[in-house]
C-alpha cells in the first residue's frame, strides 16, 4: 500500500520545490523547513486494571511567525516525532494558503485507542493537557482534533486547561462539543472544504461535476462528510473504503446509509448496495473522474500513482501522496488538489471557532459556511495565479510557493532580534 516515505523528507522536499520560484534567501528557507521546537514527553497513567503504562506524547511547534501555532492532537500507533514534524510544517503551510492569521503546530500520543475504555482516554489525555499546559493559550498555541481524537478529547483539554489556570478561556482549543464554546459547521468543515476545492478544480478545468464518479479511501469524518456533500452537488459516489476494505457499485450508493452502516458494524464492508468488495488499493486505482484520500500519509506510493486513473484528486488527509507519486502523477496530468488547500476548512472553521470564543459573538451554520465558501474559493484563485504565472505542472508547487511567501514575509518584516 504505501512506501517508506518519510513524512518530515516529504515536507522538506515540497518546501525546495517550490523554492526553486521563490524570491527568499535560502537562510530563510532554512528556518522553513524545521520546527521551531518539539515537546516530547512521557505520560504515565494507571489503567482500570491498576497497572501502570506508559506513552510517548508530542507536540511540535512549527512556526508562529503568522500567529499562534495551531494544528490537531492525532491518537495513533504511528506517531512518532517526524510523523508530527511534517504534519505541523503542512500546518504551517494550510493557514499560510487560505490566509488567515495563525501558524502551524501539531501533536500526538503514539496508541491505538480502541485498546482503552473512556475512563483511560480522559486520564490521558488530562495529563497530556497538564504537559501541555504551558506552551498552549489562545494567544500561543491552539491545538485542535485530528486523527481518532474529537469533542470529547477538546472538552477534556478545555477543562483540564481552564481548571488549572482559574479562568475561562474556551479559545485555548478548538473542535469543542457546540455547549462547550465549539462552532456550527466545524465537524463538517474539512470534508465540505475538500469538496469546495474539487467544485473549483473542476470548473477550472472545464469538467462536469453533475455525474462525476468518486471514490474516497478512509471513512472518517472527514471522507464521510466529503462523500455526502459531494454527493449532494450532483456526483456519484462509487467506491469508498476504510481500515477493513472497500465497497463499490458502478451506479453509485448512498454515502449516509454507508456511513450508519460503518456505525453499525464498525465498517463499510458488507453495506448491502455495494455490488463487490474491494481492497483500499482498487478504491484509489478505479476509474473515477474524482478520488478523494481521506485516510493517512503516504496512501499513494510511486508504484500504486502507475495505476490511478482518476482525472483530479482532492486530497482530504495530510500528506497521501509521496513525493515520489507526485511525479508519476504530474507526468500523467492528474491535478492534485493539495492537501494545505482541500482539507483547509478545518482549520479554518477552528480560525472562526477562536474568532467566536474571544469575542463571546456565535455565529448561525450558515455564516460560518459562507465565510468558508469565501476564504476556500478565494486560496484555490490564489493556487490558480501562480500556477499560471509559472506555467507550474503541479498544483502543490504553486500552493506551497504562495503560502511559503507569506511566512517568509512576515518574519522578514518583523525585523531582527538578537
Ligand atoms: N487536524 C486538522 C488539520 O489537519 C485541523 C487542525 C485545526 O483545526 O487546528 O488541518
Amino acid at each position: 500500500m504505501s512506501d517508506e516515505a518519510n513524512p518530515f523528507e516529504s515536507l522538506q522536499s515540497q518546501i525546495d520545490e517550490a523554492a526553486n520560484y521563490l524570491d527568499v534567501d535560502g537562510d530563510v528557507i532554512e528556518r522553513l523547513k524545521h520546527p521551531e521546537r518539539v515537546l516530547e514527553t512521557n505520560l504515565t497513567i494507571e489503567r482500570d486494571d491498576g497497572d501502570l503504562e506508559r506513552f510517548t506524547a508530542f507536540r511540535s511547534q512549527f512556526n508562529g511567525d503568522r500567529g499562534p501555532y495551531k494544528g490537531g492532537i492525532r491518537y495513533h500507533p504511528q506517531v512518532s516525532r517526524d510523523e508530527v514534524k511534517a504534519l505541523s510544517g503542512w500546518m504551517t503551510y494550510k493557514t499560510a494558503i487560505v490566509d488567515i492569521p495563525l501558524g502551524g503546530g501539531k501533536g500526538g500520543i503514539a496508541l491505538d485507542p480502541d485498546d482503552y475504555s473512556e475512563a483511560e482516554l480522559e486520564r490521558l489525555t488530562r495529563s497530556f493537557a497538564k504537559e501541555l499546559r504551558p506552551l498552549i493559550g489562545e494567544d500561543r498555541d491552539v491545538p485542535a482534533p485530528d486523527v481518532n481524537t474529537g469533542q470529547r478529547e477538546m472538552n477534556w483539554i478545555k477543562d483540564t486547561y481552564e481548571s488549572l489556570e482559574n479562568t475561562t478561556e474556551p479559545g485555548v482549543i478548538t473542535g469543542k462539543a457546540l455547549d462547550s464554546g465549539g462552532s456550527e459547521g466545524r465537524v463538517e468543515a474539512t470534508g465540505r472544504s475538500t469538496v469546495l476545492a474539487a467544485r473549483e478544480a473542476f470548473d477550472y478545468l472545464d469538467k462536469d461535476l453533475e455525474g462525476a464518479t468518486v471514490a474516497v479511501q478512509g471513512y472518517g469524518n472527514a471522507g464521510w462528510i466529503a462523500a455526502k456533500l459531494i454527493d449532494e452537488m450532483g456526483a456519484t459516489v462509487v467506491a469508498a473504503s476504510d481500515s477493513s476494505g472497500g465497497i463499490y457499485n458502478s451506479d453509485g450508493f448512498d454515502p449516509v446509509a454507508a456511513k450508519d452502516h460503518k456505525n453499525e458494524t464498525g465498517s463499510v464492508v458488507g453495506y448491502e448496495e455495494s455490488e463487490e468488495e474491494i481492497t483500499n488499493d482498487d478504491v484509489l486505482t478505479l476509474d473515477v473522474d474524482l478520488l478523494i484520500p481521506a485516510a493517512l500519509e503516504n496512501a499513494i506510493d510511486a508504484d500504486l500513482a502507475e495505476d490511478v486513473t482518476a482525472d483530479v484528486i482532492s486530497e482530504a488527509a495530510n500528506g497521501p501522496l509521496t513525493p515520489a507519486a507526485d511525479e508519476v502523477l504530474e507526468e500523467k496530468d492528474v491535478f492534485v488538489i493539495p492537501d494545505i488547500l482541500a482539507n483547509a476548512g478545518g482549520v479554518t472553521v477552528s480560525y472562526f471557532e477562536w474568532v467566536q470564543n474571544r469575542q463571546r459573538f456565535y455565529w448561525s451554520e450558515e455564516r460560518v459556511n459562507k465565510e468558508l465558501e469565501t476564504i476556500i474559493v478565494d486560496a484555490f484563485d490564489a493556487l490558480v495565479e501562480t500556477y499560471e504565472e509559472h506555467d507550474l505542472e503541479n498544483p502543490r508547487t504553486a500552493a506551497y510557493v504562495v503560502a511559503i511567501q507569506r511566512v517568509a514575509n512576515a518574519f522578514e518584516e518583523a525585523g531582527s532580534w538578537p
